[in-house]
């Protein structure tokens, strides 16, 4: 019915690229941005039809004592068992992408961002208008995780291996964030780019 469908930025980047920073300095230009680990954690939050279905593949082992979904333990049960990741995958993930795609139908503004870490290793790219890569040196990147995190050295590189590469990434970018230097060198970028998609929202003619 509306005709009021934002154009859709995904932003992605390798854990401890930049891309929570910069989306945050994109909501301070007035665009809406939509986290996609957040509606994970909302479309298995305690009485909603996802969490019911994980506890139904999975048991009621899954929970912790205050009925929530234990996710240590729900890692530790997928982590060497592909069918059961892929089970648990084919249950979550049309339930994330429907919910993000409520809140993109609820945006309100010419065009979002929806942050997507996985957006490469997952095959999203063709399901956003345009993609927006967070770009860092692996030795930057695994710096600010260990600052940010609990994590070692090694546990930082093992997550990074598990990603896809900064060469994969920067296949599908339609634009590029360096973020090696401070935030104040992103900030005009940020707001250059800001502009662009403001335009090429208007162009698309989407709202
Ligand atoms: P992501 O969301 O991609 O995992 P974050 O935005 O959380 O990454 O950034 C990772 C860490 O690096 C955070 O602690 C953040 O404050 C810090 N950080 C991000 N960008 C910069 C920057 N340009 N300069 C210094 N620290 C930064």
């Amino acid at each position: 019915m509306s005709a009021l469908v934002p154009y859709v930025v995904g932003v992605t980047g390798g854990i401890g690229s930049g891309k929570s920073t910069v989306c945050e300095e994109f909501a301070a230009l007035g665009a809406p941005v939509i986290d996609t680990d957040q509606v994970a954690r909302a479309v298995v939050a305690p009485g909603t039809p996802g969490l019911a279905a994980v506890v139904a593949a999975f048991g009621q082992d899954i929970l912790n004592d205050q009925g929530e979904l234990d996710r240590r333990r729900m890692r530790q049960q997928v982590f060497a068992n592909p069918a059961l990741r892929q089970q648990l995958e084919a249950i979550l993930h049309p339930l994330i992408r429907a919910g993000t795609q409520e809140k993109i139908d609820a945006a309100g503004y010419p065009y979002c961002l929806v942050c997507i870490p996985l957006l490469v290793e997952r095959g999203g790219v063709n399901r956003v208008d345009r993609v927006l890569v967070i770009d860092v040196p692996e030795a930057v990147q695994i710096a600010r995780v260990i600052a940010r995190d609990e994590l070692t050295v090694s546990e930082a590189a093992a997550i990074m291996q598990s990603q896809a590469s900064r060469e994969q990434r920067a296949a599908v970018a339609n634009d590029v964030l360096e973020n090696s230097g401070p935030l104040s060198a992103l900030r005009p970028q940020i707001a250059a780019l800001h502009a662009r998609y403001l335009q090429l929202a208007q162009a698309a003619r989407k709202f």
